[in-house]
This record gives structure tokens, sequence and C-alpha cells, in this order.
């Protein structure tokens, strides 16, 4: 099955300046790889004509789906709807159910409508609307030369419910998506350079639908084998097969999968073996005692901990000798 890219472009001046996270991309390339469609590039534009312009030009010459986001608001620094209303050659018609809806969601609201707010439901004619449940900027979608381009507004929980009620299923429609699986393999205490070495051979024989990639963090490493098929079942046997493999090279640096942390599975090594635990800290700040804590259940194990952060409390509270602390 050949598999299908899309293509994230974000539109707003905000996010350039750094005064906007863009959280959208991020929710959209979690959902998206889900439904097995392949991100390859992410981009983010400014509220600027040509700049919109050559982004879905460069765009159209990658990936299959174009998904954008932002821009399709009623004041005047919002210029994404119209621009792709020139850029596909069509005009901007008023669509009566649209106008139905704003002014519903006006009349809900008790506020009043103005020229610009009626001006939301004027949209490009070649194309299909996309209702939005939230708010009052529609959805486009757009196919052009064999792609799909859909317009979403900026705002986050509007674009997520549009993508969550019609994108995702209309996409799931048009398009044979393959299934992506991943597997995370946590392991902690050894470096990724020293990781890769010791797993080399069993990473070069990996089967091609099957890859690992790296994620490393403060003291940690994740290991992330993705596999892209048409079964997820098979896909889930597969990869499985692949990590009996490995276990048994890295065993003592794995302490779980998924999206475990370390300090559950502290917590579990610890009920398991039927024991407690208690922290001495000093320049941690109590950092190891909230970690633990942050795991509901932990009063079972977890005893308590003592910050102590003069050497003067290290002695007095700790017993540590004062050579100690002068020597090291
Ligand atoms: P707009 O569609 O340009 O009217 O955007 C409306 C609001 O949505 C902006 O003021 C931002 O706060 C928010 N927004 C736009 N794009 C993003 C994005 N990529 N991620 C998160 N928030 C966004
Ligand atoms: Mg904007």
């Amino acid at each position: 099955m050949r598999p299908v890219w899309a293509e994230v472009i974000t539109i707003g001046d905000e996010i350039l300046y750094g005064q906007t996270l863009d959280t959208n991309t991020q929710w959209m390339g979690q959902r998206l790889n889900e439904i097995g469609v392949k991100i390859i590039r992410k981009v983010a534009l400014g509220d600027q004509r040509e700049e919109i312009v050559k982004g879905l030009d460069e765009a159209s010459q990658r990936a299959d789906i174009i998904l954008i986001t932002g821009g399709l608001g009623p004041t005047k620094d919002d210029i994404t709807k119209k621009t792709l209303a020139e850029y596909f050659d069509t005009p901007l018609i008023m669509n009566e159910e649209i106008l139905q809806h704003i002014t519903d969601l006006f009349t809900k609201r008790n506020l009043k409508m103005n020229a610009l707010n009626e001006a939301q439901a004027l949209v490009p004619r070649d194309c299909t609307v996309i209702p939005n449940s939230q708010g009052t900027a529609p959805g486009m979608w757009f196919e052009h030369d064999e792609k799909v381009y859909v317009s979403m507004p900026g705002v986050p929980y509007e674009m997520e419910t549009m993508m969550s009620e019609s994108i995702i299923p209309k996409l799931r429609e048009v398009f044979a998506l393959p299934v992506i699986y991943h597997q995370m393999i946590q392991t902690v205490g050894i470096g990724e350079s020293w990781l890769a070495e010791q797993i080399e051979e069993w990473e070069d024989n990996l089967p091609p639908h099957i890859r690992l990639a790296y994620l490393p963090s403060f003291g940690r490493v994740k290991l992330r084998l993705t596999a892209v098929g048409e079964n997820r079942l098979q896909l889930e046997e597969d990869v499985a097969a692949q990590v009996r493999q490995l276990e048994p090279i890295i065993q003592k640096y794995i302490y779980g999968y998924g999206d475990k942390t370390l300090e559950e599975a502290v917590g579990e090594l610890l009920n398991e073996a039927e024991k407690t635990l208690a922290v001495a800290e000093s320049c941690t700040g109590g950092f190891l005692a909230h970690s633990l804590t942050s795991i509901p259940g932990s009063s079972r194990y977890f005893q308590g901990g003592v910050v102590a952060y003069s050497n003067a409390l290290k002695t007095s509270l700790l017993g540590v000798l004062e050579e100690t602390l002068s020597n090291h």
C-alpha cells in the first residue's frame, strides 16, 4: 500500500513571533499518525498572501494532503480564506446554511452580529464546506490535481472538533490508509550511543517494515519501534517478536514499555517485593520524593524523605560524617 503523505501548514504571525505556541500541529500529528497518514513536513507561515501562496505551491509538490490551520478569523489580518479562493481561482459566495449557523450562535449567546460576522459565511464556491460546530469560521475542503487541501480555524478546540467530527472520517473515506503501529521501550542508565552499539546487530536485522528511533532525554532513552503495514494484529506480532529478541541484549536497562514512567516502574517493583522506601536528598531539593509520590498508591511503599541542604543538617539529621562532606 502506498503511504499517504501530509504536510501541515499553520498560518498566523503570532506563531512566528513566539506569542502563541503551535499546539495544533502537535495534536494533528498524533491524530494523523493514528489513522496511518504520515506527516512529512510542518511549516509555519505568517499572515501574508505571497508566503501562503508559496507555501501551498511547495506543499503540493511534496504531499498528498495539505492541512492548513489558522487565519480564518473575521478581521482584516486573517487572509487565509481570501488567499485560498484566489489560489484556486474560485469566487466567494454566501452560504445560507453557514449564515444561519452563525446567526444561531449569536442569538444563543445574546450577542449582536455585524458585517464582519456575516462575512464569515462567505465561502469559496468550489470547495466542500466543513461545518464548525464550535465556532463561526467554517472549514474548507478543496480537491485539486489529485491533492486534498483542508483549511481549518486556528482556535485549537474548533480545529480539534472539526478534525474529529469531519476531517478524519473523510480522509479515511477518500484514501486507502495503512496501519501504523508503535511500541515504546523505556530504558535508563545507558547513553544512546552505548545503547546503539550494544544493539547494532539486532537493529541491522530489523525487517524493512519496522523502523527504530532513539528518543533520548536526561538519563533515559526511549526506543521506538514503528511498523507500517495493513493488519494491526500482524504488526503487533511482528514488533513483539523483535522486542523478544532485543530484551536479553539490554535487559538490565529496560524498565518498562509504552508510556510507563520510571517512578511507576519503581513502585511496581517495590510492591512486588513488598518493600518500602525512604529517601535522603540534598541538591535535588525533594524532587526524588516528589517524583515517587506523584504515583497514585505510592503511600503503600513510600515512607518519607529528608531534604538536608546544609552541611549542618546532613550531619545532625542524617549522620553524614564531617570528613565525608569535606572529602567529597
Ligand atoms: P485565527 O484562526 O488566525 O483567527 O486564530 C485564532 C486563535 O487561535 C489565535 O489567536 C491563536 O491564539 C490560536 N491559534 C492559531 N493557530 C494556532 C496553533 N497552530 N496552535 C495553537 N493555537 C493557535
Ligand atoms: Mg490569525
